[in-house]
């Protein structure tokens, strides 16, 4: 077998899809589909609302609809830097209620959890009766 040294690179050929338009989460930094991010706009008045049908105009930020995101978001004033401005505590109301309604994500599991395990030996199966297997 000769190497082929100017063997042409593949090309790594992605399918054609349709184009679905990708949003980054203000918080995880994440890339999503931007209809599984939940858009918060910074409407021109200054008010922050939900837009939940994402053709409010005005500016757009994009968050998961985890608690995880919204927490910093919300509490860790994410969300006002984006805005550069400050919650005004009628427009957090319903934002918080939006918080409020996610799910609670199942706690990640803790990484010491497999330690217990450790140093417990698995007591290693004997080996019985190697040549029972013709029982019949
Ligand atoms: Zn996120």
């Amino acid at each position: 077998m000769v190497q082929q040294a100017n063997a042409p690179k593949r090309k790594k050929q992605q399918p054609k899809q349709k184009h679905i338009p990708q949003r980054t989460c203000i918080v995880c930094r994440q890339v999503r589909p931007k209809r599984e991010l939940i858009r918060v706009v910074r409407t021109p008045a200054g008010h922050v609302e939900l837009d939940p049908t994402g053709k409010k105009s005005g500016r757009g930020a994009y968050l998961c609809a985890r608690r995880s995101c919204w927490e910093p978001a919300l509490r860790k004033g994410k969300l006002e830097r984006e805005f550069e401005l400050t919650l005004l505590p009628e427009d957090r109301a319903p934002l918080d209620a939006y918080y409020e309604s996610l799910p609670i994500e199942p706690a990640p599991p803790a990484p010491g959890a497999g330690a217990a395990k450790r140093g417990k030996k698995v007591a290693a199966p004997k080996q019985t009766a190697g040549k029972q297997a013709e029982e019949r």
